[in-house]
């Protein structure tokens, strides 16, 4: 192996080492909120609390003096509450609203049903539409974040409870819910000493994927990208002019704004339209060359609110896509043959 591949494993072995000797709940910042759902709430009244809690800006206490006005960044998810037998039943996720909406396409006649089900009805909603389920997984938050990490990228879960059992009771409860996003945002913050090792290119290290592209046109229906996403089981598409030049990405929560408020028909629009239905902070796209370096996207990822990068030349043409879970295997498993991430193993997965 070359000095640059030496450093670049000696670098990832001592991410990983962080990653053992840290737990689950080091990610979680100080001070947060976590909004909880009963199950017996009608699915498009989540929809509303979902986006409105994307928008309210609170004053916190920063110190015992002082105070900061705090944007808070848009809720996507939430856990569920069963309050019949007061347990944990899930994440509610966009994957949910997805299914809600390819119910409806399936069975249209039941249009009028639809504003009368509850999120105790999600489940039959997967099954009505043969929806595979998501595995519902947990962690304990005193457990090494590596752990939550291999059960993450094995599920592909994109995000995980941290649940624990109240001594008194013994009852479960949910503390928080960690990410891929959460995840890698804490590696790239508390590790810029062992990113910096990270010298090989996206090309050379074959991370992302670059064949069979889903992508969309801006006047594209909302309905196909959807499509596009579920068969594909992705959590967005490039959308694309004429010419392959990427102009913007539809993501999956991209679908509540269409479907809030009932109107289903929204659907038919196009992703143009769809798209500017966003909330104004949303972060955009970010892209990168395949020529960057692993160091300089742990940057954008340390220093931006980054939940895929789009691959591009330098024409702006769409070459590729790396995801937050391709990031997180390749930090985690590759070269690692005890972790059943061999460099064989590894480029097999990248290049299908
Ligand atoms: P994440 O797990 O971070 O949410 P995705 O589910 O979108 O990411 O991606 C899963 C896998 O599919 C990744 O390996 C990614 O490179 C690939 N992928 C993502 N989007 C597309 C797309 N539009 N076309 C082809 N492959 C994609």
């Amino acid at each position: 192996p070359s000095p640059l591949d030496k450093e670049q494993a000696q670098g990832l072995k001592a991410i990983r080492h962080f990653l053992k000797v840290r737990t689950s709940y080091d990610v979680l910042p100080l001070s947060f909120r976590l909004i909880v759902l009963d199950t017996d709430l009608l699915i498009k009244k989540s929809l509303n609390i979902l986006t409105q809690n994307g928008t309210c800006l609170l004053r916190r206490p920063i110190s015992r003096d002082e105070h900061a006005d705090v944007q808070l960044t848009a809720i996507v998810s939430a856990p569920l509450w069963d309050s019949d037998t007061s347990r944990f039943a899930g994440i509610l996720t966009s994957t949910d609203f997805i299914n809600v909406i390819q119910y409806y396409c399936q069975f249209p006649d039941e249009i009028s049903k639809l504003g009368q089900f509850r999120l105790s009805s999600l489940r039959d909603i997967e099954k009505a539409i043969g929806a595979i389920p998501i595995e519902t997984v947990s962690v304990h938050p005193s457990r090494p974040l590596y752990e939550a990490c291999r059960r993450m990228l094995k599920t592909r879960a994109r995000r995980i409870p941290l649940v624990d059992v109240d001594d008194e009771t013994g009852r479960e409860t949910v503390i928080s819910v960690i990410t891929q996003y959460r995840i890698l945002k804490f590696i790239a913050v508390n590790n810029e000493h062992n990113t910096v090792m990270l010298k090989k290119c996206v090309r050379e290290v074959n991370l992302g994927s670059y064949t069979n592209l889903a992508t969309v046109h801006m006047n594209s229906t909302v309905l196909d990208a959807i499509h596009m996403m579920v068969d594909r089981n992705i959590s967005c598409v490039p959308v694309v002019d004429a010419e392959n030049r990427v102009l913007n990405a539809f993501e999956a929560i991209d679908v509540i704004p269409c479907i809030k408020g009932g109107a289903y028909e929204e659907l038919d629009g196009t992703v143009g339209e769809a798209l500017c239905k966003r909330p104004d902070d949303s972060p955009g796209i970010y892209t990168c060359g395949e020529g960057d370096r692993l160091d300089s996207i742990f940057d954008t990822i340390r220093k931006s609110r980054v939940h895929r990068l789009i691959v591009v030349d330098d024409d702006n043409k769409l070459k590729g896509i790396i995801s937050l879970s391709d990031i997180l295997k390749y930090v985690l498993l590759y070269g690692d043959e005890d972790a059943g991430g061999g460099r064989e193993k590894a480029q097999q997965r990248f290049a299908t």
